[in-house]
Parts: C-alpha cells; sequence; structure tokens
C-alpha cells in the first residue's frame, strides 16, 4: 500500500500507521526505532469502513470501540474474508443474513449499526485516540499505560491519588466545590449506597432512574439524569469513552487529559448534580437537568471573570441567539439527540430565510451512532441532502457541535470514526451553489434541537414545508424576538 500524499494532514496519518503495519526490512536506525512503534499502533489503530475491500473482517480492527475493535464471534464461515463481501452485492448496506451467518447475534448488531457512505470511500486506517483522527506520541504512552494497568495485580495506588489531592485543590472553582470534589473522591458522600453502608436503613436503589444503586459514580457520572447532561456537548466525550470503574479514576483521567476549564466545568456540573438531586428529595424548587450544563459554565465564567485569571477569553462563545441569513440564503440549523434507551437518534433541520420564516422543516429516526460527534455529522449532512431535495441553492448550514463544524470548515479529508460523513457532507454541499458551515451555541439551535427530540414520538421521518408543528412555535417566536 502505498502512503497518500492528498494533503499534509494525510502524509502524517497515513505515512506512519500504513507502512509501520508492512514489514521492512534493512531500514535505517531512524525506521527501527519508528518501526518499534507499530505494536503501539498496531493496539490502537482502527480501520474505517469505506468500501470494505481493505478490511479483513477477522485478523483487523474495524468495529468502531475503543475497548473491543476486533471481532470474537468464531470463524464459522471461511469463504467470507473481507468486509465488502458483508454487503448487498453492489450496494454498501449491510447484508442482514450475511451478518447473521458470520456473527453472533449482538455482534452482528453492532456490525449492522457502523455507518457508512454509499458512495464507497476507501477504507481508511484511523488512529482514534486523539479527536482529530493523528497519530500523537502521547496517546500512544497513555494507551500502553492504560494497557499496563489493565495487567497489573491492583489498578489503584496511592501515588496515583496522591497527585489527584493535589489537583483537586488547584481547580479553578469556588471552595465549597472542590470540598464537594474531595468528598466525592473519598466516597463520602451520603449517597444511598454510603448510608447503607453506615447502617442507616435506606432503599439504595437511586431516585433519578429507579434502576441502579445510587453510588457516587452512579449518581454524579452514570446515572441517566447525569448522563444527559454529560452527553449533551462533546467536550467530555472522552471521558465517556474511557468507562471508569470509580468517581477518582474518573478525575484522574479528567486531570490528565482535560484543560483546566474542563475540569472546572466538570467539577461545577457535578457540583450541581448533587444540589439538584438534593433540593429534589426536599421536593425543593431546582433547575431542570437540561439546564444544568449553561448553569455550571455561568458559574464557572463568573468564578474565572471575578479572580481575572486572563484565561477566561477561552471561554468567548459563539454567537448566543440565532440570527437570519443574509437575503437570498437559506440558513439550515441542523441537530441530533441520542436516545442511548430506545437505540436510536434523531436528527433535526429546519431551514430559514432572511426574514426567519419557514422554509422547511425534518425531524428524523434513525439506527444508534456511538458518538454525538459521528451523530452531528449526519444530522449535518441530513441538511445538505434536505437542501437538495427543496432545490435550495445557496445556504448557510448551523450546527451547535463545534468539532464537527471545524472538520466541516477544515481543508483536506478527515481523518476521525465520523470523518467519512463529514467529508461525504463536503462533497454534497460542493455541488450547491453556495454551501458554508457555521458554529451557534446551543441557545441558537433550539429549534433544530427541538425537531431532533421530537423524532422519537414520530413516524421514521416528518417533513414540514412551510409550517411546524405547533408545540414548536414558542421556539420558533423566541428565536425571532
Ligand atoms: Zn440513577
Amino acid at each position: 500500500m502505498q502512503p497518500k500524499k492528498k494533503n499534509p494532514k494525510c502524509v502524517r496519518m497515513y505515512f506512519p500507521i500504513n507502512i509501520l503495519l508492512n514489514n521492512l526490512w534493512g531500514c535505517s536506525y531512524a525506521w527501527r526505532s519508528i518501526l518499534q512503534a507499530r505494536d503501539v499502533i498496531n493496539k490502537g489503530a482502527i480501520w474505517r469502513v469505506g468500501n470494505g475491500e481493505l478490511i479483513d473482517i477477522w485478523r483487523h480492527r474495524w468495529l468502531p470501540d475503543l475497548h473491543y475493535s476486533k471481532i470474537i464471534s468464531p470463524r464459522a464461515n471461511t469463504s467470507v474474508i473481507r468486509v465488502c463481501e458483508l454487503f448487498v452485492p453492489h450496494t454498501k448496506i449491510w447484508d442482514p443474513g450475511k451478518l447473521a451467518l458470520c456473527f453472533l447475534p449482538w455482534e452482528a448488531e453492532k456490525v449492522s449499526q457502523i455507518q457508512v457512505c454509499s458512495d464507497g470511500e476507501e477504507d481508511v486506517l484511523i488512529w482514534p485516540l486523539t479527536a482529530d483522527g493523528e497519530y500523537s506520541v502521547r496517546s500512544a504512552y497513555h494507551l500502553l499505560v492504560a494497557a499496563e494497568e489493565c495487567l497489573a495485580p491492583s489498578s489503584s495506588s496511592l501515588a496515583h491519588n496522591h497527585t489527584v489531592w493535589k489537583q483537586i485543590w488547584k481547580m479553578k472553582v469556588p471552595n465549597k466545590i472542590r470540598h464537594f470534589i474531595w468528598r466525592a473522591a473519598k466516597d463520602s458522600l451520603p449517597t444511598k449506597v454510603n448510608l447503607k453502608a453506615r447502617n442507616v436503613s435506606v432503599d439504595v436503589v437511586c431516585e433519578g432512574c429507579g434502576d441502579y444503586s445510587e453510588s457516587t459514580l452512579h449518581s454524579l457520572w452514570l446515572c441517566d439524569q447525569a448522563r444527559e447532561v454529560w452527553m449533551s456537548g462533546s467536550e467530555f466525550q472522552f471521558l465517556i469513552r474511557r468507562g471508569c470503574r470509580s468517581f477518582v479514576e474518573l478525575l484522574e483521567y479528567l486531570f490528565r487529559e482535560g484543560s483546566g476549564l474542563q475540569v472546572a466545568v466538570f467539577a461545577t456540573i457535578c457540583w450541581c448534580l448533587w444540589q439538584r438531586r438534593n433540593r429534589v428529595r426536599m421536593h425543593q424548587p431546582s433547575w431542570q437537568v437540561h439546564e444544568i450544563e449553561g448553569q455550571a459554565k455561568r458559574m464557572v465564567r463568573e468564578f474565572w471573570d471575578a479572580n481575572n485569571q486572563g484565561q477566561h477569553r477561552s471561554m468567548r462563545r459563539p454567537p448566543v441567539r440565532w440570527s437570519p441569513p443574509p437575503a437570498g440564503t437559506y440558513k439550515a440549523n441542523f441537530d441530533a439527540a441520542i436516545f442511548e434507551e430506545l437505540q436510536c437518534v434523531g436528527l433535526g433541520v429546519v431551514f430559514r430565510d432572511h426574514s426567519g420564516q419557514v422554509i422547511a422543516a425534518l425531524s428524523q429516526r434513525i439506527g444508534l451512532s456511538r458518538t454525538v460527534e459521528l451523530a452531528e455529522a449526519l444530522a449535518a449532512r441530513r441538511a445538505v441532502e434536505f437542501a437538495r431535495e427543496l432545490s435550495l441553492f445557496d445556504v448557510i448550514l448551523e450546527g451547535d457541535c463545534l468539532r464537527v463544524v471545524q472538520a466541516l470548515n477544515a481543508s483536506g479529508g478527515c481523518n476521525t470514526l465520523y470523518g467519512h460523513v463529514v467529508n461525504e457532507t463536503k462533497r454534497l454541499g460542493a455541488d450547491l451553489r453556495h454551501c458554508s458551515y457555521q458554529h451557534v451555541c446551543r441557545e441558537g439551535n433550539k429549534l433544530a434541537h427541538c425537531l431532533a427530540r421530537r423524532a422519537v414520538s414520530s413516524a421514521d421521518i416528518d417533513v414540514w414545508v412551510e409550517d411546524l408543528p405547533e408545540d414548536l412555535d414558542v421556539v420558533l417566536q423566541s428565536d425571532l424576538s
């Protein structure tokens, strides 16, 4: 396989990975030392399915999951080797019959959820441990450390915790929140599990979800309501993907990988979740779950402003409100909502003109996608397709997922697990007369958000032309007021 030279980004990416996976003999010292990285890359790199011709079903890692990317179903059918053989012939659609034949049922389902673009890009080896899909030594190092820790007899060590305590006191948040996080890390919050351990007679089931025991990790991180907050943006995806077994482990990873701002927002969201939990139990008024993220960010911003940290400039937000496009242009707001329990994703798109009038809107339900970024990229692609269906040729696409909008605006291909959808969106957009991509914060994207959430209660797809469902009128009016 030859290294590709489409653009500098690709060179950095394809060059090491594709070369390193082939044996090179008699090479220079530099090459030999680079080759030592091969094992690391073998452990971390994942194939993103395009046309499926390069990927060996049984030998390669190609399931879009960090912890489990290689097929583990026993190989009963020896004639099927390449991933492309799992498609319905001459399409890029998974053949359910073949999947059932080759894989255990749960693994067949996992494969069927992999998004493949119909225009059949090539298969690409990507490095899923960094946000932009590019290999970095730092991420490789963390991969090795994580692998070592899994092998070690006991992974929790006092030495680790020592740095965690120090980091907790360094967090740029009000003292009450530091104290709170410190207690959570020591597992001394009065959760139901902890009360029970102290012989208080309580029912340990969490009142938030009614399903699981209320431990610290559950109430602040795993519970449905907490998850709704953490999943609403993309900034904590790296933690969600990690899968931690305790709150301390979560903090450890956050301190290692997150920015100071992310740490502060994380701590404040935890504090807000706990405040909310207590107020709800006491039947006192409190924030709605969807308000928590905004509330926490406001608190952090106020604290940083008051403490004159200077870094609050990085908090500068995109425009808060929806704004109409210039005359003659149409703006599509797009959004996605993940319904984990229902195993589906809702897409919402709404086109408006310069006077704020709705041209058309859609709400569509599709199969589950693994990450927020992938779901958002699918919403962007749907928005471009919708523009073509409506014969709108001058459009601005606006979404609230910064990573996806940045990827859409970047030159060259996108080497992430959702990159194929971004690439296809850009190709479809390039066929229009004018198509640009803009970021807006969530407050400015409310209408698309509501349409995405609506998908769960609707038919597979609902389309409204020059109209909107009545219950969304309030949201539309608030954008215009
Ligand atoms: Zn719960």
